[in-house]
């Protein structure tokens, strides 16, 4: 998929408020300083689309956008940071959980892995969440570049061995990306062109 557009549609922390147009919809999530902001501005070919952050959890918003008129991609807020306060994180948390759980136009979720560590549980946790509210997910490795052409195979090996320790059959469809390197752009653009066409 070429992306023509890309546009910057609404900011906010209520899904009642999102776009009421019913375009399918590609939304991304992971633990702050993922490297989420330069993945969404990887894929969408903008140097600055999605804001990268020196102050990681400070995007807590759910951000659309909209690609070639017509599907939506979504950045969600980074989970999982300390510096953010309780009452924040828990605020964040439910209208987090309220889209997943309520946004129709929803069709794929991508949780952002960084491809250097160890499974971590708080990860864990959200994709077991994501599977229990059936929400359809895929998991996208970041920063490939950091660690050897060698290692990735294993350490990929090593999160599907995490996951089917934490219940799950199988390993789900994944994306192994760096943003440095702009690799595996084209892989997860002709998915979501694939799913869009179905
Ligand atoms: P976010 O908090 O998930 O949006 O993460 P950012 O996109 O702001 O990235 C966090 C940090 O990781 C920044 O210092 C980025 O330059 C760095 N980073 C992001 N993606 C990559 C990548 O693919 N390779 C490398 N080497 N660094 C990356």
């Amino acid at each position: 998929m070429k992306i023509n557009t890309a546009e910057f549609i609404i900011s906010n922390s209520e899904v009642s408020k999102c776009p009421k147009e019913p375009l399918p919809e590609y939304a991304f999530i992971g633990r702050s300083n993922v490297g989420k902001s330069s993945l969404i501005n990887m894929i969408t070919n903008h140097k600055n689309l999605a804001k990268t952050s020196a102050r990681p959890g400070k995007t807590q918003l759910i951000n659309h956008f909209k690609i070639n008129q017509n599907w939506f991609l979504v950045d969600l807020p980074g989970y999982g940071y300390a510096r953010v306060s309780k009452k924040t994180k828990e605020v964040f948390q439910k209208f987090i959980t309220d889209y997943f759980e309520k946004r129709e136009q929803l069709v794929c979720a991508f949780v952002l892995i960084d491809i250097r560590h160890e499974a971590q549980k708080i990860d864990l946790e959200f994709i077991t969440y994501l599977g229990e509210t059936g929400v359809p997910f895929c998991i996208i490795f970041t920063k490939a570049d950091k660690i050897s052409r060698t290692k990735i195979d294993s350490h990929v090996a090593a999160y599907r061995k995490a996951l089917l320790a934490n219940n799950w059959e199988e390993m789900p469809q994944y994306f192994v990306t760096s943003s440095l390197e702009n690799t595996g752009r084209d892989e997860l653009l002709t998915f979501i062109d694939n799913v869009n066409q179905d």
